[in-house]
């Protein structure tokens, strides 16, 4: 049984081609799975019956099953989907006054292993399909529909931001499918400017990406400088932050805005100085020459969600204020987001839902801690120190 979950419309095309069905008629069933959220194939009236029955018995619309549901204070909803074989992951809906913005996650763990993340720390167990991927929206979308009497033609979820757990760009093949369903006007019809990928920093797939499905891009970058930026996001010792602003500033040529988001989670002591704003500011605003070009960007300082053994601290408010009014007074237009859902754990960076470690970050990360002279400090010096990455 395939699941059709799985499929963007041209795949699912084909798939009906395959089977003697004309390509209307796999924009017919598209159009059933992803403007209804049916996944009875015998109500669907407008298809012929021998189409319904070789459906019934080669196809199935199948959700993810669910382990639990949280509803914070705020209205926050976080899911854990049970994935299979001990992994699971969450998603999380964001409530706010004009849009409802759903978090996707696109892996069980992650294998970049940033120090300040809580996902990163648990490990990396697989890539999610294209179908669990469009399986979260699928179910968050049409069970609130459902619950809360919305009817069809009307949505709940206006935005999708690709920020759950895992790095988009290193699960690209099952991304791409899942991204185009997004945008399909077939489908749940978003338009590019609210559907966002964030990364680390892939930079060959940043490239990718603009030619194929050129959505908004939110780049994690967390330090102006890439020694710093070695030790929080360790992909950055194989793409350096010049390289992943060159590929930022190949993506505008495409994007659907004319900037790029730049995400910078701030923590005390290590990246929130004010001499590191002013890097951060000369970094991205440059100064017109080919070597410092700059980037087009708005800044979304994000204050660190603490979890248990990260051993790093969020920045003071007031640290956070004044880091962004570097920015400000230089007119980069900087923000800083709200925190939703920490009495959830449904923040940025709190999500962590249970992961079979198959990379052993956490063994690899225990074994360094117990051989205190195996764990050098940071190449940095004094107050601005952070553990070296155990990977
Ligand atoms: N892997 C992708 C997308 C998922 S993380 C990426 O790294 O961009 C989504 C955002 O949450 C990223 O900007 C990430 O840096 C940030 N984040 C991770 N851990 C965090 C934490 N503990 N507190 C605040 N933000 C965090
Ligand atoms: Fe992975 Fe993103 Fe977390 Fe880094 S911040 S470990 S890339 S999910």
């Amino acid at each position: 049984m395939v699941n059709l979950l799985q499929f963007d419309r041209s795949a699912l095309g084909d798939w009906c081609e395959q089977r003697g069905e004309k390509p209307f008629r796999a924009t017919q069933l598209f159009r059933w799975i992803h403007q209804r959220g049916e996944a009875d194939f015998t109500v669907m009236s407008d298809l012929a019956k021998s189409f319904r029955d070789m459906l019934v018995a080669e196809a199935v619309v199948k959700a993810l099953p669910i382990a639990s549901e949280q509803v914070a204070s705020d209205g926050t909803i976080k899911w854990l989907f049970n994935v299979g074989a001990g992994d699971a992951v969450e998603t999380v809906f964001i409530p706010e006054t004009g849009r409802g913005t759903l978090c996707v996650s696109s892996q069980a763990g992650c294998a970049v292993n940033c120090r300040f993340c809580a996902t990163g720390h648990q490990g990396f167990s697989r890539n999610l399909t294209t179908a669990e991927i469009l399986g979260q929206l699928w179910h968050a979308e049409f069970a609130m529909r459902k619950r809360l009497g919305v009817p069809d033609g009307e949505r709940i979820i206006s935005n999708v931001v690709m920020m759950g757990m895992g790095e988009p760009l290193q699960n690209y093949d099952a991304l791409l499918p899942a991204l185009k369903t997004m945008l399909d006007d077939h489908g749940y019809g978003l338009s590019r400017r609210r559907v966002t990928v964030s990364t680390s920093g892939v930079v060959p797939m940043i490239d990718r990406l603009r030619d194929d499905c050129p959505v908004a891009l939110a780049v994690s970058l967390h330090a102006p400088d890439d020694a710093l930026r070695d030790e929080l996001v360790p992909l950055n010792r194989k793409y350096p932050i010049a390289e992943l602003l060159a590929s930022a500033r190949r993506y505008l040529e495409r994007a659907p805005r004319d900037f790029i988001t730049i995400e910078y989670c701030m923590l005390d002591g290590v990246n929130d100085s004010p001499a590191q704003a002013e890097a951060l500011r000369a970094l991205l605003q440059g100064d017109g020459s080919a070597a410092t070009p700059g980037l087009p960007c708005k800044v979304n300082l994000i204050p660190f969600n603490p979890f248990a053994a990260s051993g790093l601290r969020r920045s003071p408010t007031d640290r956070v204020a004044a880091f962004a009014a570097v920015l400000h007074d230089a007119a980069i237009v900087t923000t800083v987001r709200k925190t939703r859902g920490d009495d959830i754990a449904a923040a940025c960076g709190q999500l962590a839902g249970e992961i079979q470690d198959r990379t052993r970050v956490a063994e690899r990360r225990e074994r360094t801690a117990a051989v205190p002279m195996a764990a050098p400090v940071s190449r940095r010096r004094g107050a601005q120190t952070v553990p070296e990455p155990c990977a």
